[in-house]
């Protein structure tokens, strides 16, 4: 907390200085902080993203604490989500523009999530869960085949696997998404998936600033993580090492095993140089 608030504050300085050079105070310093991009972790993958003067809310899972069974065949059975919504949805989903949807997993987008979600709402999901939508009647659900431009940002679909080898088959697919605009940050959400060569190559491909990491080695009983663990965030980070990574993911959900406190030790112990932030549920992160 006390450095998210340290950074806030500096950012809310420089706007300061810009501001008593330009054209007024509340002109200078509303559009600059309306088009800065932040990223807020609400719980578990959910997210509300401002960038380019837009709010877009990634993966909601809206329900209250403990409505949902635990994963099936997991380890730490108790009932799910663990932690409470840090606000209400109606605030959560207040003022958002589009959603992106990484997959329909229920810790991604949940019965609560369909309820709530407003049914005209701009939704951005993979092609793979269109039917679902369509039953759902979310009327403006749009696949990302590839790319997208949505205003002013180019939105482009990435891939991922869900864990290694046939578990990963068996949860496929998964997508993340990369934002893109004039001025932002380009920002890599990489959705439910371990290190592998698809994450390499979005890498690779878009040179993200940001990158957002689904991490809490989350898993079954039997065959391994299939969300990031710890060597999973240091591959991401040596393969971005002048990004920003943000890892979320962590202590909403059963079978996610691995805690920010832990992650934090083990990218100590790894010793890596990528700023590596680890967000509360409802912290904000400032990104400029
Ligand atoms: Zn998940």
């Amino acid at each position: 907390m006390k450095m998210d608030r340290r950074s806030f504050i500096e950012s809310s300085a420089r706007v300061g200085i810009g501001l008593a050079v330009t054209i007024g105070a509340d002109t200078t310093s509303a559009a600059q902080s309306s088009t800065a991009t932040r990223v807020r972790l609400i719980r578990h993958a959910t997210c509300v993203i401002h960038y380019g003067g837009r709010t877009l809310l990634v993966d909601p899972m809206l329900g209250d604490q403990g409505v949902m069974p635990p994963i099936n065949q997991s380890p730490n059975p108790r009932p799910n989500p663990l932690v409470p919504l840090p606000m209400s949805a109606d605030s959560v989903l207040k003022g958002v523009d589009a959603i992106l949807v990484t997959h329909t997993h229920a810790d991604h987008w949940d019965a609560a999530a369909t309820t709530l979600v407003p049914k005209d709402a701009s939704l951005l999901i993979q092609p793979a869960d269109a039917a679902k939508f369509a039953k759902w009647e979310f009327a403006a659900a749009q696949s990302v085949t590839e790319t997208v431009s949505w205003k002013d940002i180019r939105i482009s679909r990435t891939g991922g696997q869900h864990g290694r080898g046939a578990v990963g088959q068996r949860l496929a697919p998964v997508s993340g998404y990369v934002l893109a605009a004039s001025g932002q940050p380009t920002l890599y959400v990489a959705g439910d998936t371990v290190w592998c060569p698809e994450v390499a190559a979005a890498i690779e491909a878009h040179t993200p600033d940001v990158i957002i990491v689904n991490a809490g080695a989350a898993q079954f009983l039997e065959g391994g993580v299939i969300t990031m663990d710890v060597d999973d965030v240091v591959e991401v980070c040596r393969a971005a090492p002048k990004a920003r990574v943000i890892a979320v993911h962590m202590e909403a959900i059963n079978h996610c095993v691995l805690t920010r406190k832990a992650l934090r030790a083990g990218l100590d112990r790894a010793g890596v140089k990528t700023p590596v932030l680890i967000p509360n549920d409802a912290e904000e992160l400032p990104l400029g």
